[in-house]
């Protein structure tokens, strides 16, 4: 059988080379460490840079192409959306109410209403918006390690402060708890024992921290940018179940975690979760920028038509591709694919974490994972200089991988939903060298 990766010499290539050092000279140094490589074309799970070398894409740009890099159909939404109209703000579209229709069949039977914005952030800060006005209080619950965007409000609810560090103050009106993170539990507790320690904790966050005018709380079904760390079973049910016995607004933040990434279609599956509010991203356009808000009409009676808008939300470019995105997973069965390919994943990815000195962690589920680099997997000690010797070494031998985490110690196993057993086969051959060479 021929291999799908190809590298010739070492990175970068001297295409890469000449367009990395343009980029030096004219573009804001704002991106985060990547290997060095310049993306030319992509299709499916298989990257090409602009020398020609060929990899097995294991970020899916940062989990968003989930149907795979330029699927022909998603393609051709594009082409023939573009051809139509490209934006007309406000005025409804066959595009953006047939999504609209689509989204709302597709999601658990108490989402009845769904709103289109562009970005992540956009949908986060929107979801906490409604739930002030709904509720009338302020203040919003979130939690340790938590990232829902970086614009004002959305970084002021995360709880990392990588994202927040320099800025200046974050916004009032937010208290925190901390995040089931069981590998660092911040209770020393084990997640077989421990009760949900860290659940009760919540009521001493709030005695101790809130005005009296909590609105809502805001959170992951799995913290990506913490790093994959993943709640143990039934936490987040019992979340919501305290949730629904203070009154509060349950908002799921699903921009990372819907569309198929976990092996079920939204996260919030895995415990018939019923959120009042759920923000959808990434994937729902699978490198189209879209993203909506699912809600329950009750809640979103709240607003009145013109209190919420985005210029470019909902246009019916976006949604045409947003469309065009959830027919490919259910004739392709992707969400199906992740969770069997996940599956043998995950099950190497653990065999490899025995044979390492450094692999500390593996964690996640479907298409979803995170392995945690450490320096000593007693102390756990985060090692973050491993996980960028990972970054170049898996990318020199043919495999993309990018970096999160609390520590910056964690390598994302998130490839598109389309990968293949011979393309997994082959990324973990890679892999499995690149961790015991460390
Ligand atoms: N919420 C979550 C859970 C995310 O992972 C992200 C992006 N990493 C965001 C919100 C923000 O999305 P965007 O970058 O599109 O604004």
């Amino acid at each position: 059988m021929s291999k799908i990766t190809s590298v010739k010499g070492t990175l970068p290539g001297p295409e890469s080379k000449r367009l990395m050092e343009i980029g030096r000279q004219y573009e804001a140094q704002c991106q985060g460490y990547q290997a060095p490589l310049v993306w030319d074309r992509a299709k499916g799970v298989v990257v090409t840079d602009v020398d020609g070398n060929r990899y097995i894409d294991w970020t899916s740009g940062v989990l968003v192409t989930n149907v795979g890099h330029c699927h022909p159909k998603l393609v051709k939404a594009i082409q023939d959306a573009a051809e139509k109209v490209l934006n007309c703000y406000e005025f409804p579209t066959q595009p953006r109410v047939m999504l609209a229709k689509c989204m709302v069949e597709i999601s658990p039977p108490h989402l009845d209403r769904a709103f289109f914005l562009t970005t992540g952030s956009e949908t986060t800060e929107a979801a906490m918006r409604v739930a002030k006005r709904h509720s009338g209080n302020f203040e919003i619950l979130s939690f340790y390690g938590g990232f829902h965007g970086r614009t004002a409000e959305a970084r002021s609810a995360g709880g990392l402060g990588s994202v927040k560090r320099g800025y200046g103050p974050t916004l009032p009106g937010f208290i925190y708890a901390p995040y089931p993170y069981c590998y660092r539990c911040p209770f020393n507790a084990s997640p077989e024992t421990c009760g949900f320690l860290c659940l009760e904790y919540i009521d001493t966050v709030v005695h101790c921290l809130s005005t009296g005018a909590l609105a809502g709380l805001i959170i992951e079904p799995y913290q990506g940018t913490a790093g994959f760390v993943f709640p143990p079973e039934g936490y987040l049910k019992r979340l919501e179940s305290w949730a629904r016995s203070q009154g509060l607004v349950f908002i799921l933040d699903e921009v990372q975690s819907s569309y198929g990434r976990t092996g079920r279609f939204f996260a919030m599956e895995w415990e018939d979760l019923t959120p009042d509010l759920v923000c959808v991203g990434k994937g729902i356009g699978s490198g189209m920028p879209i993203s909506a808000l699912l809600a329950t009409s009750e809640v979103m009676s709240a607003i009145k038509p013109g209190d919420l808008g985005s210029t470019l939300g909902g246009n019916p470019f976006a949604c045409s591709a947003a469309l065009a995105v959830v027919e490919i997973m259910q004739e392709e069965k992707l969400v199906e694919n992740a969770a069997k390919i996940g599956e043998i994943m995950k099950q190497r990815l653990l065999e490899i974490k025995e044979k390492s000195k450094y692999l500390g962690d593996v964690r996640g589920r479907g298409l979803a994972m995170g392995l945690e680099f450490v320096k000593d997997k007693h102390t756990k000690e985060p090692a973050p200089d491993i996980a960028l010797k990972v970054i170049d070494s898996s990318a020199q031998h043919g495999v993309l991988v990018g970096k999160v985490g609390m520590y910056s110690n964690v390598i994302r196993v998130a490839p598109p939903l389309v990968m293949s057993e011979e393309e997994a086969y082959e990324s973990l051959e890679i892999m499995e060298e690149v961790i015991l060479e460390l």
